[in-house]
């Protein structure tokens, strides 16, 4: 299937736990798409002990954003990158109004522009539980969920047999601090990009297969 007549350049927008990551991984799998989570880029960091990684990690960990500086350096480098030249999707950034007219400016002053941005609509009650069932496979990154996708033993992972963690900012505490920031920082930019007319709002409470294939359709369009 392709995607109208050029490539995308997509925002993925919603709280943590929305499933933008989910989407975007089966996405990538179908696809000849390039995968931008700052989330992963960050955790990355941090594995690898560089300055940025170690700079973000109070920030992680109790549930607050990374300062706009640093993020923005972070994901105007990474769309420099030769294999950037394609569609692609970033999986939440812009997260804040700031990230967001950097993101526009350093598009434009290359002559681009983003072509779509996906909302993910979950209603509240839900992403808790989503967030403090999740599991992370510590070898291969797969996402499994106590409620929703439970790995066949508990704690390990179905794919790999790695070991499943829960992220320190799944524990209660730093998911209500996430929630709070994303209705603060983050929900203002549906009426930045609703204005822009880039917009397109996800009934993301549904099936993933039924969420996909309104992804597929909407980023098919325009
Ligand atoms: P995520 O995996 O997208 O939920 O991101 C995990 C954490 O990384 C967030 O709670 C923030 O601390 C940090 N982070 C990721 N993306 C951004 C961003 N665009 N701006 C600021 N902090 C971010």
């Amino acid at each position: 299937m392709s995607f109208g007549a050029s490539e995308f350049r997509a925002v993925f927008l919603g709280a943590p736990g929305a499933g933008k990551g989910t989407q975007a991984l089966e996405l990538v799998a179908e696809h000849e798409v390039l995968h931008i989570s700052t989330g992963d880029m960050l955790r990355q960091h941090r594995k690898d002990g560089t300055d940025l990684g170690l700079e973000a990690q109070g920030f992680m960990d109790k549930g607050n954003l990374v300062p706009d500086d640093l993020i923005i350096k972070m994901v105007e480098e990474r769309l420099l990158q030769s294999d950037a030249n394609r569609s692609w999707i970033l999986d939440g950034f812009p997260r804040t109004l700031p990230q967001a007219e950097a993101l526009g400016s350093s598009l434009a002053s290359s002559g681009s522009a983003l072509s779509h941005v996906v909302f993910f609509g979950v209603p509240n009650d839900v992403l808790v539980s989503r967030l403090s069932g999740r599991s992370t496979c510590a070898s291969c990154g797969a996402i499994w969920n106590a409620a929703f996708k439970p790995p066949a033993q508990e704690g390990v992972c179905d794919n790999c047999k790695g070991k499943l963690l829960q992220r320190p900012d799944d524990m209660p505490e730093a998911v209500q601090k996430r929630l709070e920031v994303y209705s603060s920082q983050t929900e203002p930019l549906l009426g930045f990009y609703r204005s822009l007319g880039i917009l397109t709002e996800l009934d993301a409470n549904r099936a993933p297969d039924v969420v996909y294939d309104n992804l597929v359709k909407a980023l098919s369009t325009r």
